[in-house]
């Protein structure tokens, strides 16, 4: 049976090194590509990171109601791309989304039987180090970061499942042993 799995969390919480994770242990869970607005970062790949898009692009997409659900932050769209869940879900797969807080419930109204895991930063000191350690946002964006975050912790009370990464290779168990969890379940 195919599961929606929903990750969200403060950027710089280590969400994406606990996702990757994931993808690489459990084969049989694949990974919802977003499209956003926001600017590539050089590591990263389009169609596989993002479907990296203009502004006229996404809006069109809204227009035509591709989304399971959007936001804008930071000055960007970020958005679940409808047809990319469906024909997962279809083919029998489980898909794992990493959006923030607000498309999680979203997706949660949408899909009741999705499963939300919130990680948490062990503070939110610690979250603002890591990410300006991180070097990949300007000044500017930083402070939306830290401001969106204390928003994001706000949230956590919605999630099924709370992990708080002290340290990355416990969190990374955790989340891990939830996705087995959740999986044994529908067998
Ligand atoms: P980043 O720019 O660091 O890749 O992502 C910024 C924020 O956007 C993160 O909280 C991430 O989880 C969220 N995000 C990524 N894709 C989506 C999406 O499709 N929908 C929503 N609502 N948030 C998303």
């Amino acid at each position: 049976m195919s599961k929606i799995f929903v990750i969200s969390a403060p950027s710089g919480a280590g969400k994406t090194t606990i996702v990757r994770n994931i993808l690489s242990k459990l084969p049989e869970i694949e990974f919802s590509v977003s499209a956003t607005t926001r600017k590539k970062r050089s590591f990263e790949i389009d169609g596989v990171d993002y479907f990296f898009l203009s502004d006229e692009e996404f809006k069109a997409k809204i227009e035509a109601k591709e989304f399971v659900e959007w936001e804008t932050f930071y000055g960007y769209y970020y958005g679940t791309l409808k047809s990319f869940i469906n024909s997962r879900l279809e083919s029998g797969k489980s898909v794992l989304l990493e959006v923030d807080v607000k498309g999680a419930l979203k997706i949660k109204k949408e899909y009741p039987e999705a499963v939300l895991i919130f990680i948490l930063p062990p503070s939110v000191d610690e979250l603002k180090r890591r990410l300006i350690n991180r070097k990949t946002e300007s000044e500017i964006d930083l402070q939306k970061r830290f401001e969106r975050a204390e928003m994001e912790i706000d949230f956590q009370s919605h999630f099924e499942y709370k992990v708080v990464n002290n340290n990355l290779e416990n969190a990374k168990e955790k989340v891990f042993n939830i996705f087995n969890k959740e999986l044994m379940k529908e067998k």
